[in-house]
């Protein structure tokens, strides 16, 4: 079975897009992306977006996340009825692995209750520690579930067979990561939030609020050098793959 990739676009956010291009003006609308690999040994899940509750008490839930995000998260859009539209059962999904820890990212995590779940050893100590918890808007009601945990450090093949490799791309949170999945039309990488839009990559532009502004540099850069030697590239937050239909799930190919 030939390795399969879907963006699932898990509700979108409204907000000022100068806090995704520091110093950019007007206001932007962003997808929540989810994302399935469809592997061999079974469905491999990279992010899982937005908490169930944002669809009923967003402000509630997100706390001071509301202040600057307005999410349009409407029943359908959360990563377990994506999942089922493909005809993948979220309870036998086994593998959730996260980029980091951020609301939008990890608020879907409590739908895969049965996944081992794959994060960055320094972004869980992260998101441990009650001061880096609070710097970064980490809110462990999203993560911190039980779940087993496969904390890895650096660059992780899952399978060990290079199919989907876990890519260390720190300095937006203490350990964020990004995800090679090599199709059989080539490699992409799902750049998650080491790079929220095309331009942030072409205009070496991060966001206001980083973590680490150096190492958040190195990772668009190494980002561009990936996309260099060949890789397609797709973004955390870029809302021009989902223009024509800001809802449905597309497999990339
Ligand atoms: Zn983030």
């Amino acid at each position: 079975m030939p390795l399969r990739l879907f963006g699932l676009p898990c509700g979108w956010l409204e907000s000022d897009l100068a806090l995704f291009v520091a110093g950019a003006r007007g206001a932007v609308r962003v997808p929540v992306p989810s994302w399935l690999v469809l592997h061999p040994r079974g469905a491999v899940v990279f992010d899982s977006g937005l908490h169930l509750d944002v669809q009923t008490d967003a402000a509630a839930r997100l706390g001071d996340a509301a202040q600057w995000f307005r999410p349009a998260f409407r029943r359908g859009d959360e990563l377990a009825a994506h999942l089922r539209g493909l005809d993948v059962d979220p309870d036998g999904v086994r593998w959730l692995v996260s980029s980091h820890l951020h609301f939008d990212h990890v608020g879907g995590n409590a739908q895969l209750p049965n996944a081992a779940w794959v994060v960055q050893r320094r972004e869980w100590e992260a998101g441990c520690d009650p001061e880096l918890r609070a710097t970064n808007h980490f809110d462990p009601r999203d993560y911190d579930l039980g779940h087993a945990r496969r904390l890895v450090d650096g660059e992780h093949d899952l399978f060990g067979d290079g199919a989907i490799t876990c890519l260390p791309t720190h300095g937006h949170t203490p350990g964020h990561q990004s995800l090679r999945v090599a199709l059989p039309g080539g490699d992409v990488v799902l750049t998650a939030d080491a790079c929220y839009l095309r331009r942030s990559l072409d205009e070496l532009r991060l966001p206001p609020l980083v973590h680490d502004r150096e190492a958040a540099l190195a990772s668009l850069q190494r980002l561009r050098a990936l996309e260099a030697a060949g890789a397609r590239l797709h973004f955390g937050h870029d809302p021009a793959p989902w223009a024509n239909d800001p809802h449905a799930p597309r497999e990339v190919r």
